[in-house]
Formats: structure tokens, C-alpha cells, sequence
């Protein structure tokens, strides 16, 4: 018989196997929480990806479970060790669960407003005008002057176009090729987390040794103390992020500056994650290759989905000297070879928008964070300060729900809201447990309404 592309399982049947964190993980996370046993999947996991057949007539010849993504049980989901460990994104899961509940999605960062014309009307001329065939492998020359004319306004470096950038598909795959490129397995790289997922899966893919630094609340600080304790001749690199995600803290020049000091004492490359450098509002950014001695060992990583609200477009770079973005353009050049030639060019006319672009933009933003911080505070979370991104990360506690997802999933199905677990984000999810991230890149009227469901549905205990 045909069966449905849904998932097919037979009432009795429980699925306990689709999460996006290993078992052992989850063991992990709950076990210091109350529970003594193995966590049973949320049911609001299970019931984004699988939905019960009770009204569904499956015949005794049918497998007794087929998931969404076609698995059965003789045919079991594939991957390889390097990335068994990992599930469906946590982006991808919450933003799935908004749409079917209905919830009002400040989970996964994408603007709900679209990005600017004068940007737009670049590459639809671009597509006219037949830039269509394969862009050069390491950038259109256009953009690559754009960029390079952007990061020496912003940093005061000049960097050789042609030989010092390579445009990616969005910073995620500028992340993959620096690490694909540049660390070896079993090399040592440092992470801060929490983290941005990609990090961990990619740091998997490399082979690479991770070793991890925990920033905590309130102010999520450097541990410059356990920095310098983890930090010797065999770390290869430290992967830092800043402004933050999902923290929104922002390293100040006095970390930075502990930073640089042991890379350059214990010859250590740092791979700086820099996207959302335009959504700084508390403090300055400051890009830690600028810091003396700190270039020729960096490489810094940005891209335009933050800046231009234009997200879905993929389009990111690394900037390096030419001894270290060899190997990122190398792995590049075997990942993707080259990016989507229109949205290049346009994205060159949207590096060069006017310093009033930047300033609307943060103006813009910082009405809309003052409208999500203000209005959690109201329904009585305890709010983390977030000095950039378009994150803020608050403790979920005062509502008595035992752990992050046990909060998100009750925010979701009986609030009408989505946020992110953070627990996804360290090593040690346990270490998240008690924290959830919200994002304000949406309009106003969004914002306020999310706040408006908690403040009516969220009752603290
Ligand atoms: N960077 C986005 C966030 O943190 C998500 C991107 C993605 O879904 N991979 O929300």
C-alpha cells in the first residue's frame, strides 16, 4: 500500500531515538535535574518529526514505523562517525515547530522583515544583465575590493583583495573551509561555549581535539585564569565569536588583548567569527586582528545575512594573510568552488551602502531589543545583558520547569512562543539548563505580541 509521506507509527509504538542531542548527552543533562532515569524525548521533539497513526489504517504487513526523513526500521538512518553524534539543527527543529503550533518564532535568527532594495535591485540587474556562469573561485573581484575596502574602514587593516579574502556561502561554510583547511586531526582547538552549533559538528569533521572554556553568567567573562591553563604549544587554534551568539556579549579590548597574548607566546591561530559586528550597541566591536601582532595568526570570519537582513542569501568570507588563506580557499575551492555570482555583485553594493545604512540599522535594532528586554523583564525572567547580536539570553527558572527544553517545549505548546534551548550550545548541556535564548530580529508588532502571550500565559511558580 501507499503510505503516507508523514510518518507512520502504530499507537502503541514510541519513538525515543530523534533528538538532536546523543542519548549520552541527554543522560547527562538530566540526570542532575530530577529525573533519575533515561529522559523520555520531549514530546515536542517527537511530535515535530513523527505524528501518530491513530487515524491512519496500517495493515499488519506495513513496517511499524517509517519517520519523516524515510527511515525504517531496516533501513536505519546512515551517516558517518565523524557526524552520528549530531541531529537535525536546533534552528531547523524550532522553526518547523513554530509553523505547527502556531507559535511566534524568536527562536532561530532570521529577520521576519526583508532586506534593502538598493541591495535587491543589484542582483536582479545582475541576473539581467547575465552574470549567471560560475563566479571566480575565491570571489568576484568586485566584492572581494568591497570587503577589503569594508574591513580597512572598520579596522584600519589593508588587506590585498585578491590575495587576502575568499568569499563562501555565508559564514557557516567559511567556518568549515578555515577548519577543513587548516587543522589537522587531532589538533587542539579551543572553543568558548556556549557556542554556535556549526562549530562542534565542523570541529567533528576536522578530526580536531576540542577543547572547551565555559563563559558564564551574568556577564559570561573571559576565565582568563582557565584560558591560560588550557592554552600551550599543542593548541593549534581558538575559535572565538563576538559579538556573541548566543550570549550577545562582546569581548572587550581587555580580553582581547589576554587573548593575542597567548596566541602569539604559544603560536596559536585565532578564528574570529565576526558577524554580527554591525548589531554592536553597548560597546564598540573590535575585530582582535586589528590587535598588534594578531593578523598574520587570525583569521576573521563574517558574512552579509545579519547586516542586509538577507539571511537566505549565503554569502560570507574569510579574511587572512596569504600564508593562512591558502588553506581556507584550498578547502573552499573542494567544498563549494565558487558562490552565487549575482548575489556577489550585489552584495559589493551592499558593503559600500553609507555609514547612515549602519546607523539606521543599529537604531532600528536597538528599539527592537529595548522592546524584547524591557518586555521579558515584565514577565518576570531574569535577563542576561546583551551588549550585541540580536540575541539575549535570559534563566527560564522562575517558572519552576526543570530544564531548558522542558521550558521550550511548555513556551511553545502552551504559550505560543518559540525560543531556543541553550543547553545545544555547550559541550556539557547540563550547563545550559537554565538558559533560553530569544532574538528581537523581528518587527515591532511581533515583539510585542510574543511578550504579550507570556505576560497572559506564563504564570512563575
Ligand atoms: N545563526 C542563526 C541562529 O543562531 C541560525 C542559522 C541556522 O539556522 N543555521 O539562530
Amino acid at each position: 500500500m501507499l503510505l503516507p509521506s508523514c510518518i507512520i507509527i502504530r499507537p502503541s509504538f514510541r519513538i525515543t531515538t530523534t533528538f538532536y542531542k546523543p542519548s549520552s548527552h541527554w543522560r547527562h543533562h538530566i540526570v542532575p535535574i530530577n529525573h533519575s532515569r533515561r529522559l523520555s524525548v520531549p514530546t515536542f521533539i517527537n511530535s515535530a518529526s513523527i505524528s501518530t497513526a491513530s487515524s491512519t489504517t496500517v495493515e499488519d504487513h506495513t513496517p511499524s514505523v517509517m519517520a519523516q526523513d524515510g527511515s525504517t526500521p531496516h533501513h536505519p538512518l546512515q551517516v558517518a562517525k565523524r557526524l552520528e553524534k549530531f541531529k537535525t539543527t536546533i534552528f531547523t527543529q524550532m522553526s518547523s515547530l513554530a509553523i505547527e503550533h502556531g507559535a511566534i518564532n524568536l527562536g532561530q535568527g532570521f529577520p521576519n522583515f526583508d532586506g534593502p532594495d538598493f541591495v535587491k535591485d543589484v542582483a536582479i540587474q545582475a541576473i539581467k544583465d547575465g552574470k549567471n556562469q560560475y563566479a571566480r573561485g575565491f570571489g568576484v573581484p568586485d566584492l572581494n575590493s568591497a570587503i577589503a575596502a569594508r574591513f580597512h574602514k572598520d579596522t584600519g587593516l589593508t588587506v590585498d583583495p585578491e590575495k587576502e579574502i575568499t568569499v563562501t556561502s555565508g559564514c557557516t561554510e567559511a567556518i568549515a573551509a578555515t577548519i577543513l583547511g587548516l587543522i589537522n586531526p587531532g589538533d587542539e582547538v579551543i572553543v568558548f561555549a556556549p557556542f554556535y552549533d556549526s562549530y562542534e559538528a565542523t570541529l567533528s569533521m576536522a578530526g580536531a581535539k576540542i577543547t572547551c572554556i565555559t563563559l558564564r553568567p551574568p556577564d559570561f567573562s573571559l576565565p582568563i585564569e582557565e584560558l591560560k591553563s588550557k592554552v600551550s604549544k599543542n593548541t593549534r587554534a581558538i575559535l572565538m565569536n563576538t559579538p556573541h551568539n548566543p550570549t550577545g556579549k562582546m569581548f572587550t579590548r581587555e580580553e582581547l588583548g589576554q587573548i593575542a597574548s597567548l596566541c602569539i607566546e604559544n603560536d596559536v591561530l585565532v578564528f574570529s567569527d565576526e558577524v554580527y559586528d554591525k548589531l554592536s550597541f553597548e560597546m564598540d566591536h573590535i575585530s582582535i586582528a586589528s590587535l598588534p601582532g594578531m593578523y598574520e595568526r587570525t583569521v576573521t570570519l563574517n558574512s552579509l545575512g545579519k547586516t542586509f537582513s538577507l539571511t537566505g542569501w549565503k554569502i560570507g568570507w574569510a579574511i587572512a594573510p596569504t600564508h593562512l588563506i591558502w588553506g581556507v580557499k584550498q578547502a573552499h575551492s573542494y567544498l563549494t568552488f565558487a558562490t552565487s555570482t549575482p548575489m556577489q555583485y550585489a552584495a559589493a553594493a551592499a558593503l559600500r551602502a553609507p555609514d547612515s545604512y549602519y546607523e539606521e540599522l543599529r537604531k532600528d535594532y536597538k528599539a527592537k531589543k529595548e522592546i524584547l528586554v524591557e518586555g521579558l523583564k515584565s514577565v518576570g525572567f531574569n535577563v542576561y545583558p546583551s551588549s550585541g547580536t540580536y540575541f539575549v539570553v535570559v534563566d527560564h527558572t522562575p517558572f519552576g520547569l526543570p530544564n531548558d527544553v522542558a521550558f521550550c517545549e511548555y513556551l511553545i505548546k502552551e504559550v505560543g512562543v518559540v525560543a531556543i534551548p541553550t543547553s545545544v550550545f555547550y559541550l556539557d548541556p547540563s550547563e545550559g539548563k537554565n538558559l533560553v535564548r530569544f532574538t528581537f530580529c523581528k518587527d515591532e508588532e511581533t515583539l510585542r505580541n510574543a511578550v504579550g502571550r507570556m505576560k497572559e500565559r506564563l504564570a512563575r511558580k
